[in-house]
């Protein structure tokens, strides 16, 4: 049998302790919003608060933020609507209508590409998706619309110039970034094995003299 004894048949209302009943729990909660004003009035230099939009954080190069469609050199859409963005899209809410292009070599390109940015829910799918690596994300997420019709992006709000600022990238095939980080860990490690090794000779020199 349980240690808590049986179920109770007739279910008694909760009663209050005498603290509870005092509201003293909730002197305990102000104190700390005191603290926390006090902190941030007097030593500023602690405060948490960012002042947006003028101040803003250091996103990951992973945040996923506002599409981009991104271009080839010539400037034109590197998107050949194929479509498997708007399949992959668990919010359905990518529309492209394919064309043919000029160029046997393409086939088609997108004469319409929409991503309705209300119903987006910023999974990086469509990202995933793309064989052409023609839609990445940025880290922008300043999105604000005055009506239902803004909201719907065309391809030519999403895309971006060839040379688009790498500080406002967002989720994406490839981190070059992250890449050299890794390349400088490797380097540390050589160098830390390069370090152990002439430590070691030095003292197997040390004891043969
Ligand atoms: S981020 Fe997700 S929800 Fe938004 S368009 Fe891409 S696949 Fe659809
Ligand atoms: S963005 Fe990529 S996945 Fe979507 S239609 Fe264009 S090429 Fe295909």
């Amino acid at each position: 049998m349980s240690s808590r004894g049986a179920h109770p048949r007739h279910p008694a209302p909760y009663r209050y302790t005498i603290v509870e009943r005092l509201y003293l729990p909730l002197l305990s909660g102000l104190w700390v919003t005191l603290r926390h004003f006090v902190r941030n009035f007097f030593g500023r230099g602690k405060t948490y608060t960012i002042n947006y939009p003028e101040e803003r954080r250091l996103y990951s190069p992973r945040y996923r933020g506002h599409h981009i469609l991104t271009t080839r050199p010539d400037g034109s859409l590197r998107c050949v609507a194929c479509f498997l963005c708007a399949a992959a899209c668990p919010a359905e809410c990518i529309h492209i209508e394919a064309g043919e292009h000029p160029d046997l070599n393409i086939e088609k390109y997108p004469l319409l590409y929409n991503i309705d940015m209300l119903r987006c829910v910023f999974c990086g799918y469509c990202v995933d998706a793309c064989p052409e690596e023609a839609i990445i994300m940025s880290n922008n997420h300043d999105m604000a619309y005055f009506n239902r019709g803004q909201s719907v992006v065309t391809k030519d709000e999403l895309q971006k110039p060839y040379a688009y600022d790498e500080s406002r990238l967002g989720y994406r095939p490839h981190y070059p970034e992250e890449q050299a980080q890794h390349a400088a860990l490797r380097h540390g490690l050589v160098d830390l094995v390069e370090e152990a090794r002439r430590q070691g000779a030095d003292s197997a020199s040390r004891t043969a003299s």
